[in-house]
């Protein structure tokens, strides 16, 4: 079982991924609890790249996707066939939303890097894909206002509001053109309210 999990910097993710690991574990399943850019030593040495050096679009989309071929191959494809659950905090969605529409760079490239990257069976067979992405959904502003009283900013939540908003709007493009794949939560919640979503998700497949 492959879950993915999205959204804009402060809506909360990291919290309810740790706790949604102790539930599934709790059900007896085994968890590989992981993150993007990142999950392997060369893919976190990728993510101290581009989250603080400048640079164009292509070289970020590029050096994420590089990223993602070494975490997917080293870290979940083989999780995935030892029958583990992956929890993965950030994927391919989080790149069409930050580097397509948050930074304006060509959306069907990123479709052709995707097909490339995620391609990691036999011909023919269908690319990896999450078979569930929690996308916790919060307004930009109110995402903003958390960050400002909390940890000292990388240089993509460094970013102006406006920039937000328009990862927030990919994110929402992103569910509608694969609407099965995707489970939105109201993030603009307090935290037990939103945990409380988050486990009926589960639950409601009979997951924990
Ligand atoms: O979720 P996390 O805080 O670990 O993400 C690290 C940073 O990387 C965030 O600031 C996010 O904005 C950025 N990011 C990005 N493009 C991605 C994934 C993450 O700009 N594809």
């Amino acid at each position: 079982l492959f879950v993915t999990f999205e959204g804009i910097d402060g809506a909360g993710k990291s919290t309810h991924i740790a706790g949604l690991a102790d539930a599934f574990r709790s059900a007896g399943r085994t968890v590989t609890l992981t993150r993007e850019p990142g999950g392997t030593p060369l893919a976190e040495k990728l993510r101290a790249l581009v989250l603080n050096d400048p640079m164009d679009p292509l070289c970020e989309a590029l050096l994420m996707f590089a990223a993602r071929r070494h975490h997917l191959l080293e870290v979940i494809e083989p999780a995935l066939a030892r029958g583990e659950v992956v929890l993965c905090d950030r994927f391919t969605d989080a790149t069409f939303a930050y580097q397509g529409y948050g930074r304006g760079f060509d959306l069907s490239v990123l479709g052709s890097l995707e097909q490339w990257v995620q391609h990691t069976g036999q011909d023919g067979q269908p690319l990896r894909q999450p078979d569930l992405t929690v996308w916790f959904d919060l307004p930009p502003e109110v995402a903003a206002q958390r960050l400002s009283q909390a940890r000292s900013p990388d240089r993509f939540e460094a970013l102006p509001t406006e920039f937000f908003a328009r990862v927030a709007h990919g994110y929402g493009q992103r569910m509608a053109g694969d609407p099965q794949r995707f489970a939105r939560i109201s993030a603009n919640q307090p935290v037990e309210a939103v945990w409380q979503e988050v486990q009926s998700v589960f639950r409601l497949r009979g997951w924990i």
